[in-house]
């Protein structure tokens, strides 16, 4: 769906932010894009969506360079971006004029998502909260049934109910035509929704596994000392260590923050886990 290939870009005035990028997204799948602030993950979105245009190689969207910006390509991508503005109409009037630029926009979604977000329709946008405004941005974003969406830190400025909320539409909302990119540095907001761990760091994609590979490969656990465990990356905490530890045959939930920071502190040593 996505095909981002040599993908050269920076921004004027400052070296290269991608030298050389590439990356694939497919259909039925939700990934999470961590990487810590600056990395690059809102310009690697805004390549995809069309909005800056690569200054070597390609990305590809639908099997169309985004940075056409053809309509029936727009048509199918919906960008939650980080900052945004509202203007000063009510709910209802922003549907009526922005639906007609997504055929496969759904009423019925809109207000059941509405609903699910405690948000009353007759509002007018700008008196709402920020964190009204952006889960308003997400039930339109879903309703739009674009088989690509894109989310720039979406769970920011929401309170913790709401991210379980969030947490609960979006694993709803997925099906097998759809590609959803959920980019965060905050690591443990997509909980146990996505598919796909895509790690960006200084602008170059450092790991990119899915949830099930990472399973099979790593235990995630607390340890104590003197056990006997393989340990390939581990923190002290309170009793123990928080450990990845080599699977030997036990289940166990993907810690992404435990993950994240051992891409991050020895990528080398966690990869060469996937190349055996
Ligand atoms: P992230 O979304 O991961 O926080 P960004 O893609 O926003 O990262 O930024 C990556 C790098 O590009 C940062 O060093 C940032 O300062 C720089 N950058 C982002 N936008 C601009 C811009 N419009 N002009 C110049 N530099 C920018």
């Amino acid at each position: 769906m996505v095909k981002i290939e040599d993908l050269t870009f920076g921004y004027k005035r400052k070296g290269l932010l991608f030298d050389n990028l590439s990356m694939n997204l497919f259909p039925g799948k939700i990934y999470g894009l961590f990487g810590k602030n600056g990395a690059g993950k809102t310009t690697l979105l805004k390549h995809i969506a069309g909005l800056l245009f690569p200054k070597k190689g390609e990305c590809k969207v639908f099997e169309q360079h985004s940075s056409d910006r053809k309509p029936g390509v727009l048509a199918d991508i919906f960008v939650i971006p980080e900052e945004f503005e509202l203007p000063g109409i009510s709910i209802e009037a922003f549907v009526v004029i922005n639906s007609p630029f997504f055929p496969k926009f759904d009423n019925i979604q809109m207000e059941k998502y509405l609903e699910e977000f405690q948000i009353s329709n007759g509002q007018k946008l700008t008196t709402m909260s920020y964190g009204q405004k952006k889960k308003f941005l997400i039930a339109f974003g879903l309703s739009t049934n674009a088989q690509l969406l894109l989310m720039d830190e979406p769970t920011n400025g929401l309170d913790i109910p709401s991210k379980s909320q969030f947490r609960k539409i979006i694993a709803s909302s997925a099906n097998d035509e759809r590609c959803i990119l959920v980019s965060t540095h905050q690591v443990r907001d997509l909980g146990n929704i996505i598919d796909q761990v895509t790690i960006i760091d200084e602008g170059k994609i450092i790991f990119d596994q899915s949830i099930e590979e990472i399973s099979k490969e790593f235990a995630f656990g607390k340890i104590k000392d003197g056990e006997e465990h393989e340990v390939i990356y581990s923190e002290e905490i309170l009793g123990g260590k928080a450990a990845i530890c080599k699977n030997k045959g036990m289940d166990s939930e993907v810690d992404l923050e435990l993950l994240f920071n051992g891409v991050i502190n020895n990528r080398e040593k966690i990869n060469n886990e996937f190349k055996k």
